[in-house]
């Protein structure tokens, strides 16, 4: 039985990755692809040989489709969520779920109450980079993990330089854009949640309306372990690494905050230096792969919509943290709180 996709949003993500991903699986059928312009709707179908344009909600969700990718700007992942929700369709969406974290939380209720699979979008667990560490730390090779520090600061294409550093109703910035994949990076690594976080952002010329477009963030997780992570859309030159350092070894990967399956991750110990070997499959693929599996019954999605709850809530914590100069405590249940 084949899985029919409508896609909510004539997005780059989509354009660059998602369609292929979806065209990628065995059971993957892109239906119909919905824009608020029905000019853009109809060129973006055209252009990606998808064979339905249309310009409003109802007539997608009315359509003959199994499920919804939703990559509009974030401000609208809501209510095209619970819309979709209500007519019976899974959701996958892309992070953050909302702009709030008790926006999250009713997505998710309401997900939960009609039976239908929602996941997040979190491509990172899917890197075989990550599940490596995610391995070698669950198998103790590094012992007692202690800290981790993540480095997650790129440059913003050109490309994308509009809504993200332009438009806070429309959830820009780099705390709603990178910061949520790096908790959840971390949870997902650890097999640990942060239960707190110390944050200071900047503007650092890119980012206007008064936007951040960096931010350093402290985290405490409930292990006892410190974490640091640094996202922001300013730093040309710089580098991605995530690394964990433990009481018996450490972990130390480099150029795997990206969008594609490559980078390196090195165990160190006692022992000297051993390049950890990953399959390198496309992140995307598998995030769809998973997602159709969970709607056949068989599995979860690699990111779920509790995840997705997580990642928003550390983000919105990390905002009022460096909005209010104190550290704030993380609670999914409740949010986050000063
Ligand atoms: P885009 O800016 O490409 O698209 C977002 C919306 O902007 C589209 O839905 C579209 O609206 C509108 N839009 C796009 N191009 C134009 C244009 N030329 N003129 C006018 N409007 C336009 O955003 P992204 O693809 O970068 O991000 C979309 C979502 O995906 C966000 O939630 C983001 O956080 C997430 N994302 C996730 C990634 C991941 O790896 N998990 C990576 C990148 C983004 P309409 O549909 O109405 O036409």
């Amino acid at each position: 039985m084949s899985v029919k996709w409508g896609l909510i949003g004539a997005s780059t993500i989509a354009r660059q990755f998602m369609i292929d991903a979806i065209r990628a699986q065995a059971d993957g059928e892109i239906a119909a692809v919905m824009s608020s312009s029905a000019e853009r709707a109809a060129a973006y179908a055209r252009e990606n040989g998808i064979p339905a344009a249309v310009s409003n909600l109802d007539a997608l969700l009315g359509s003959d489709i199994d499920a919804v990718y939703i990559s509009t700007t974030n401000e609208l992942h809501l209510e095209q969520a619970l819309a979709a929700i209500e007519a019976g369709k899974h959701v996958l969406c892309e992070k953050p779920l909302a702009l709030t974290s008790a926006d999250a939380r009713r997505m998710v209720a309401a997900a939960k109450a009609a039976g239908i699979v929602l996941g997040t979008n979190h491509h990172l667990r899917n890197a075989g980079a990550h599940r490596v560490m995610r391995e070698a730390i669950a198998a103790g090779r590094i012992g007692q993990p202690i800290a981790a520090r993540v480095f997650h600061s790129v440059y913003l294409p050109e490309n994308l330089q509009g809504w993200r550093i332009a438009r806070p109703e429309a959830g820009g910035g780099a705390v709603l854009d990178i910061t949520v994949h790096d908790a959840d990076t971390l949870r997902f690594v650890l097999g640990d949640d942060p239960v707190e976080v110390s944050a200071f952002t900047q503007s650092a010329g890119m980012a206007g309306s008064g936007l951040e477009d960096g931010a350093m963030c402290i985290w405490r997780f409930k292990s006892g372990l410190i974490a640091q992570s640094h996202e922001g859309f300013t730093t040309r030159f710089a580098d991605t690494g995530f690394e964990v350092h433990g009481s018996q070894g450490s972990l130390i990967a480099r150029n795997v905050m990206t969008q594609k399956p490559v980078g390196t991750v090195t165990l160190r110990t006692a022992g000297g230096e051993e390049e950890l070997s990953f399959d390198r499959d496309n992140l995307y693929v598998r995030s769809v792969g998973r997602f159709h599996a969970a709607i056949h019954g068989e599995d979860q999605p690699s990111a779920t919509g509790e995840d997705g709850i997580w990642s928003l809530t550390a983000a919105e914590a990390a905002l009022q943290s460096a909005n209010s100069g104190r550290a704030v405590r993380i609670d999914p249940k409740l949010g986050s709180m000063n």
